[in-house]
């Protein structure tokens, strides 16, 4: 699997978040993060959602290029979604193996327990899909 930004091989990679064990595969390079939507609904039924910050989130230009999910071998366009809550947070979700790409800072925000409102964004993105 090779990270859909800059194309570097994926490793992977075990957090804590939120007291929960999470599998992911990390860039080295830029820091991102992939995940399972499963290990995010865990982690969001045991954290409390608190103030979001997101200031090490990557610039806008970055966030609107159009990613290929690693996993689905780079044939499947991820879906962009938008926070409610905060405009400026965009994460890319994959609608074929329901994986997350989560750039630096992004997952920073979850193990500070920030981020889960807008995980509650794209559970609800889910269910409507
Ligand atoms: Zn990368
Ligand atoms: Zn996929």
């Amino acid at each position: 699997m090779n990270c859909p930004r800059c194309l570097t091989p994926l490793k992977p990679i075990r957090h804590e978040l939120g007291g929960v064990a999470v599998e992911a595969m990390r860039c080295r390079k830029c820091t991102g993060h992939f995940l399972e939507t499963a290990d995010l609904r865990q982690v969001e039924q045991v954290v409390d959602v608190r103030l979001i910050d997101w200031r090490h989130l990557p610039g806008e230009e970055t966030q609107a290029r159009i990613l290929f999910c690693p996993r689905c071998e780079g044939q499947k366009a991820m879906d962009k979604v938008v926070s409610d809550r905060d405009k400026r947070v965009v994460m890319d979700l994959c609608g074929s193996c329901q994986g997350v790409w989560l750039d630096y800072g992004e997952l920073e925000a979850i193990q500070r327990k920030g981020i889960l409102a807008a995980l509650a964004d794209i559970l609800d993105f889910i269910r409507k899909a």
